[in-house]
C-alpha cells in the first residue's frame, strides 16, 4: 500500500506504543552534554545516558523518530538511491527490559503484518558468531534458511569507542528485484548497489567490552533498533530512491521548477538536483536546532551543505537568492512532526539567505582572481595552471575547485591535478598533525573520521579567508 512519511512515522510511533513504549518527539539535531559527537546521527544517540545507566529513563521500552545527519554520507548524495545527510531514524529501545526474542518478532510484526511486505522479497543479515539471532528468525519468524546472510564483525557488530556496551546487529533488507541491481556476479544481500535496500538494524547490545579486550556479558542487555524513514518510504511508495518519496519529492520539484529543468533527463543534472534537495533539508533543519553557518564544527557542516547547495543551483542556472523559497517547501513538508521549523521560519530563512549572500561575494572574488591567473597563463602561452594556484583559490579563497575546471577547460586550459592533490594531501597531513587522536563515539565512526579530515582541511582555508578579507 502506497503510504506518505508522514504516515509511516505515525504508524510505526503508535505500533510500538502499542507494545508498551514510551513514545518521545525527537531530540535535537545538536548533542546535548556529549561533546564526543558533532550531530546526532542515530537514534540512539541522544539516549546515551540511559544505555550507559549513568542516567535512569523514564520507561524501560522508548520509541523515537530522530533527526540525524551523517555528513560522511555527503559524497554518496545523488550517487545512491537511499543516502541522505539528513534523514529521519525510527527507533524502538528497550533499557534492560526486552531482548533479542521481542525485538525481532515485533519487527517482523511490523513489516509483515502492518506494512504487510512481501515475505519472499525480505532477507536478514545476522552476525556469524551469532548462531542463537539466526534460529530466532528461522524457526520463530519461518524465515527460510537462504533469505538468513551471516556477516563478519565490520558490518554486523556495534561497537563504541574500545570499551563499553556493544553487541551484535541483523539486519532486514528488502529485495527490489533484479532491475535494481549490478553486473557483478556475486551481487548479493551486502552488495553496495541498490538492489538490496538495507531498511532497519537492530542492535543487540549484550556485552561490555573490556580493556583487555574480552567480552563479558551485560547482566541487562540492551535493544536499539533503527530504521530509516525514507527508505521505508521509498519502499512502500514503490519508488527508485530516497529523492522520489512524496515529502522529499516535492522539495525535487520546487528545485526543478526554480532552475526550469526536468527531472530524469540527465545524470549530471539530477545528481545537482538531489544535491540541492537533501542539502536543503539538512541546513534547514539544522537552522532550525540553532546551528550557526561558521568555521569549524557542526557550524562548518552547515556551511558547507550551504555553499554546495548554491553552487550547484549555479550549475543549474538559477538566477538570484533561492535557498529562501524551498525552505519554504522543506517546512511545509515536516512542520507537523518537527514545529520548530513553523516557529522559527523567518529565522531560517534570514540565516540561510545570508550565508548565500556571502557565499556569492566569495564567488564573484574568486572568478577575479581566475581571471588574473588565466591572463598570466595565457601571456605565458602555457596551458596548465599549476597547483599551487589551484589549491589557494580553493583553500584561501574558499572558490570550488570544480567551478576553475570548469573555466578553465572552456579556455582550452586545464589544472594540474596530480600537484593540486599533492597540496590536498599536504594540507590533510598538516590537519592529523594538529589534530592528534581523537575519539569518537556513534554508531558510525567513519562518518566521523572522514568528516573530520574534511573539516580540518578547510577550516584553515576559510579562517584564512577571513583574516584576508579583513585587511
Ligand atoms: P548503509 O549501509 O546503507 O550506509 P548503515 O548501515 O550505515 O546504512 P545504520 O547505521 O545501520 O545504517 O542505520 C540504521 C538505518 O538508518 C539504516 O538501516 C537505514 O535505513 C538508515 N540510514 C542510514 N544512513 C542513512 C542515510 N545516509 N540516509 C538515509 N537513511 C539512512
Ligand atoms: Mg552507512
Ligand atoms: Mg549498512
Ligand atoms: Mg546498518
Amino acid at each position: 500500500k502506497n503510504y506518505g512519511l508522514n504516515e509511516l512515522r505515525e504508524m510505526y510511533l503508535s505500533f510500538f506504543e502499542s507494545k508498551g513504549h514510551l513514545r518521545k518527539k525527537s531530540f535535537p539535531l545538536v548533542p546535548q552534554n556529549d561533546n564526543s559527537l558533532l550531530l546526532i546521527n542515530a537514534g540512539m544517540a541522544p539516549l546515551k545516558p540511559y544505555f550507559t545507566g549513568q542516567e535512569v529513563p523514564p520507561k524501560t521500552r522508548m520509541t523515537t523518530c530522530q533527526k540525524c545527519i551523517r555528513t560522511g554520507d555527503i559524497e554518496n548524495i545523488g550517487k545512491t538511491a537511499r543516502h541522505g545527510t539528513f534523514f529521519e531514524m525510527l527507533g524502538n529501545f528497550s533499557f534492560g527490559d526486552y531482548f533479542k526474542e521481542e525485538a525481532i518478532s515485533w519487527a517482523w510484526e511490523f513489516v509483515t503484518k502492518v506494512l504487510e511486505l512481501p515475505e519472499d522479497r525480505l532477507y536478514v543479515s545476522v552476525y556469524e558468531e551469532d548462531q542463537p539471532t539466526a534460529e530466532i528468525w528461522h524457526e520463530k519468524m519461518g524465515v527460510p534458511r537462504d533469505h538468513i546472510v551471516f556477516m563478519g564483525k565490520e558490518d554486523n557488530f556495534w561497537e563504541v569507542g574500545v570499551t563499553g556496551p556493544c553487541g551484535p546487529c541483523s539486519e532486514i533488507y528488502f529485495d527490489r528485484g533484479p532491475e535494481f541491481g549490478c553486473d557483478s556476479p556475486t551481487c548479493a544481500v551486502g552488495c553496495d548497489c541498490d538492489r538490496y535496500l538495507e531498511f532497519w538494524n537492530l542492535v543487540f547490545t549484550q556485552f561490555d567490552r573490556q580493556e583487555d579486550g574480552t567480552y563479558l556479558p551485560l547482566p541487562k542487555p540492551n535493544i536499539d533498533t533503527g530504521m530509516g524513514l525514507e527508505r521505508l518510504a521509498a519502499m512502500m511508495q514503490g519508488v527508485t530512491s530516497i529523492f522520489d518519496v512524496d515529502t522529499v519529492k516535492a522539495i525535487r520539484d520546487h528545485v526543478c521548477e526554480l532552475a526550469g529543468v526536468e527531472y530524469g533527463q540527465s545524470q549530471k543534472t539530477d545528481m545537482s538536483i538531489r544535491v540541492i534537495t537533501d542539502h536543503i533539508r539538512s541546513a534547514t533543519f539544522m537552522a532550525s536546532d540553532g546551528v550557526l553557518p561558521s568555521n569549524e564544527g557542526r557550524g562548518y557542516v552547515m556551511r558547507r551543505l550551504i555553499r554546495r547547495a548554491v553552487r550547484h543551483g549555479k550549475l543549474l542556472g538559477i538566477e538570484g537568492l533561492f535557498l529562501k523559497e524551498l525552505v519554504k517547501t522543506v517546512v511545509d513538508n515536516s512542520k507537523h512532526e518537527y514545529t520548530e521549523l513553523e516557529d522559527k521560519f523567518d529565522y531560517i530563512v534570514k540565516l540561510l539567505t545570508v550565508e548565500e549572500e556571502n557565499f556569492n561575494k566569495t564567488i564573484e572574488q574568486g572568478l577575479n582572481i581566475l581571471t588574473t591567473y588565466i591572463e598570466e597563463l595565457e601571456a605565458k602561452g602555457e596551458k596548465v595552471l599549476d597547483g599551487v594556484a589551484c589549491f589557494k583559490l580553493y583553500d584561501t579563497y574558499g572558490f570550488p575547485i570544480d567551478l576553475t575546471r570548469e573555466i578553465l577547460e572552456e579556455k582550452g586550459l586545464a589544472i594540474d591535478e596530480e600537484a593540486f592533490k599533492d597540496e590536498m594531501e599536504k594540507q590533510k597531513q598538516r590537519g592529523r598533525d594538529a589534530r592528534g587522536e581523537t575519539n569518537y563515539m556513534g554508531s558510525d565512526e567513519t562518518v566521523f573520521h572522514k568528516l573530520d579530515t574534511n573539516l580540518s582541511t578547510q577550516f584553515v582555508g576559510y579562517h584564512t579567508l577571513e583574516v584576508e578579507s579583513t585587511i
